[in-house]
């Protein structure tokens, strides 16, 4: 150290505090100028000035880093309303993206005053999260948050916080708990734990709070969808009850019914020996009583098994003429005593309709017995013809009518319109109801026009059969388009998920079909599953509770005994790039819905066996829609690719026998996908068939003559186009 040193100091003032100073230092003894004290002076403040613009960006960058991993949790979490799956992501994606030791989500009963939470706790390390019910202690950061509706945090900056840090771990260095807020009520707070001292600054807090309102719509979303599931599973539940004892009753009821509509009937005939005239009439409102009852309960269990889905149609080409003229011959029987002519002009060339033979004349009598019952004099005319493409038929009468106000009702069951006619005239209010279900399920359609006085008209309407024409042969080059081939489903697969229910739901969307289903729900031991089972097909997860999916993928493709089994990634988080390059087949975002998982399985189904594949690589999702179309008519299945850099991944995963390549696409376009390929060895060979929308020059031509073996134009090629260039490749060998 030189004994004799000057120093000149000047303070880094900022906003009336100091943050730093600066320092000129001479290793000998020396006066300092004025000069040089101004420009020590004017160097610290311009210093200052720089300090803090360095710090305010990096802020601001963290800050927006920060936004950035809110926005993508809150969108993970609002894709599920899985109540208990969205806590788990909840717990386990803040704690991971936000580095943090532990995250505990309190949710508390907002109509009980009691201090008892369910407590979804996650310490990280891709484990599933602990529940357990905890009583709230009193005075604690997480009561407070919840009973006084606020943030609170304990962190070294507020160093009479500090006290307030859970004893429970002294690990924890600072905590911030934000309340759950849902409309006016609290429903729970979300605490966080950070091992590191002064983690929350008020950015970071302010990044949090917005989460945790996310959170909390989210859990409100979830259980508002959930009670209603609950609700319309209660109903179900009733209406089935509803429906079985309805079943049930009338069966009970038709069997002391027929005794008593049978026997009236044998004594009223004399058989048991001659009656009395008052006997006679007693007997016959018996026997007419009966026989309501018995209509009554027949039209409650045909609608009851309706309503179970439960009524057997047969629908098939129908001549409604036969059926036309025997209701008109029942009209006449049943107006035989009144004034009422009876018209029926049905054309003798009515095409057949679609329809089942017992519900369309069951139909028929329904609608001329109305007729026949509402008329006093006048006529019933019934008459049939096509119009649009329809068959229809009328039904008009001259009688009482019906009230505009009741038109809409007479529809609904047990309406009757004026209960004194229905009683001379008989009747259960259950016949037009069911007779519009019956003509529902034949696509048909029924109206009424009536005018009260004036009479009424019903109409229904029917889809006529299909007219089997003569077949000609097609005479023209083209090659046919076979219909596509039924779907093959891999028939075991092996679900790796840290929900054991999840297989539950895809058992179900599977029902009915060959397909058995074995659910594993840890990473650890999943290869080791699989070599042994050899499943045709895997159903991956990525949270699982021990390690993550994305281990577990690459020792599926590392190991020689299950790399050639097909997996799908079914996770709430989306990376489709990754799992691609890791060597997935298919990429399904949680919660999976039937369609996309049976849509998945067929194709991975058709990977079975020396089936071959052509790979699409292009960024227009409806091209390649098109394109598979276009495939279909033949017996090879049909990878697809985004972009180039997908479409290359794909390619060294799971070579394909074609590739139908865009050229104009993101990331790399199609000439750096055959610039690739024709760099590497193993695939300089590869047939890529090139489909673009542009206009191409010479040059771009040349380039791609010397490797595509052929170019077709988007919007001017035919199916046949493009299979004629596909079936060299396509065929078997
Ligand atoms: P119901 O067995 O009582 O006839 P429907 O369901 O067949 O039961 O008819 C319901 C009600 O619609 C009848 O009670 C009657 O009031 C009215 N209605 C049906 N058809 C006619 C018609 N052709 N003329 C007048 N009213 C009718």
């Amino acid at each position: 150290e030189p004994e004799n040193i000057s120093a000149l100091v000047s303070p880094m003032n900022l906003r009336g505090a100091q943050v730093g100073a600066l320092a000129l230092i001479d290793s000998a003894e020396r006066e300092w100028t004025d000069d040089e004290r101004a420009i020590l002076e004017a160097v610290s403040a311009q210093a200052a000035l720089a300090v803090d613009n360095a710090r305010l960006i990096e802020q601001t960058e963290r800050w927006v880093a920060e936004l950035q991993t809110s926005s993508e949790i809150g969108q993970a979490i609002t894709a599920t309303l899985n109540l208990n799956e969205l806590l788990t992501y909840s717990v386990s994606l803040v704690q991971s993206r936000f580095g943090l030791k532990q995250v505990n989500i309190f949710l508390t009963d907002p109509a009980s005053d009691n201090w008892d939470a369910l407590v979804f706790s996650g310490d990280g390390h891709g484990t599933q999260p602990k529940t357990e019910q905890r009583t709230l202690q009193y005075g604690s950061l997480p009561w407070r948050a919840v009973h006084q509706r606020q943030t609170v945090v304990a962190q070294d900056a507020q160093p009479d916080s500090v006290a307030w840090l859970p004893e429970d771990d002294p690990d924890v260095k600072s905590v911030l708990v934000v309340p759950l807020v849902l409309g006016q009520e609290t429903i729970g707070a979300i605490e966080m734990r950070s091992a590191h001292t002064n983690t929350f600054d008020q950015n970071l807090i302010a990044v949090l709070e917005i989460l945790a309102t996310q959170i909390a719509t989210s859990i409100g979303n979830a259980k508002a969808y959930q009670e209603e599931r609950d609700i319309a599973e209660q109903l179900r539940e009733v209406d089935k009850l509803k429906t079985q004892f309805l079943a049930n009753m009338s069966h009970e009821l038709r069997t002391p019914l027929n005794s008593i509509i049978g026997f009236s009937r044998v004594i009223l005939k004399g058989i048991d020996g001659p009656l009395t005239e008052m006997q006679r009439t007693d007997l016959t409102s018996i026997h007419q009583s009966g026989k309501h009852l018995l209509d009554l309960i027949n039209n409650i269990l045909d609608l009851s098994k309706i309503e179970a889905g439960k009524m057997d149609m047969n629908i098939a080409p129908l001549d409604l003429k036969p059926l036309l003229d025997g209701a008109a011959s029942t009209a006449v029987g049943l107006v035989k005593d009144k004034p009422v002519e009876v018209i029926s002009d049905i054309p003798q060339d009515l095409p057949p309709v679609m329809g089942d033979e017992t519900r369309m004349r069951q139909v028929l009598l329904n609608l001329v017995s109305n007729a026949a019952k509402f008329t006093d004099e006048g006529t019933i005319t019934i008459t049939a013809g096509i119009e649009n493409e329809r068959a229809w038929v009328r039904v008009a009468d001259t009688g009482i009518g019906i009230a505009p106000e009741n038109l809409e009702s007479i529809f609904d069951e047990f309406t009757q319109v004026d209960a004194s006619t229905t009683r001379k005239a008989g009747g259960t209010g259950l016949g037009l109801p069911i007779t519009k279900k019956f003509i529902e399920m034949h696509h048909g359609t029924i109206t009424v026009d009536s005018k009260l006085g004036d009479g009424s008209v019903f109409t229904i309407t029917l889809p006529l059969a299909p007219v089997m024409e003569e077949k000609t042969p097609e005479t023209t080059d083209e090659i046919v388009v076979l219909p596509p081939k039924p779907a093959r489903l891999p028939r075991s697969i092996l679900v790796i998920d840290g929900d054991a229910r999840i297989g539950d739901y895809y058992q179900q969307y599977l029902e009915g079909k060959d397909v058995s289903l074995t659910v594993h729900t840890t990473g650890e031991d999943a290869v080791a599953v699989a070599k042994e089972q050899q499943p045709e097909a895997i159903l991956l997860d990525i949270l699982l509770p021990d390690i993550s999916g994305w281990q577990v993928l690459e020792g599926l493709k590392s190991n020689p005994h299950t790399a050639h089994i097909p997996v799908v990634i079914c996770s709430i988080i989306e990376d489709r790039f990754r799992a691609t390059q890791l060597g997935a087949v298919a990429y399904l975002v949680k919660p999976v819905i039937k369609p996309d998982l049976l849509s998945v399985l067929e194709t991975v189904g058709q990977m079975r066996g020396s089936v071959k594949k052509v790979l699409v690589i292009d960024d227009h999702a409806d091209d390649i829609l098109l394109i598979r179309r276009i495939l279909e008519a033949r017996d090879c299945l049909v990878l697809a690719a985004a972009d180039g850099v997908e479409g290359l991944a794909v390619i060294h995963n799971n070579r394909p026998d074609l590739v139908v390549l865009d050229l104009t696409m993101p990331k790399l376009d199609g000439f750096g996908v055959m610039d690739a390929l024709a760099a590497e060895d193993d695939f300089a060979d590869l047939p890529v068939i090139v489909i673009t929308a542009r206009e191409l020059t010479d040059d771009e031509r040349a380039r791609i003559s010397t490797r595509a073996v052929a170019v077709l134009s988007k919007g001017h090629f035919t199916d046949a186009d493009l299979l004629q260039h596909a079936d060299t490749y396509l065929a078997p060998e």
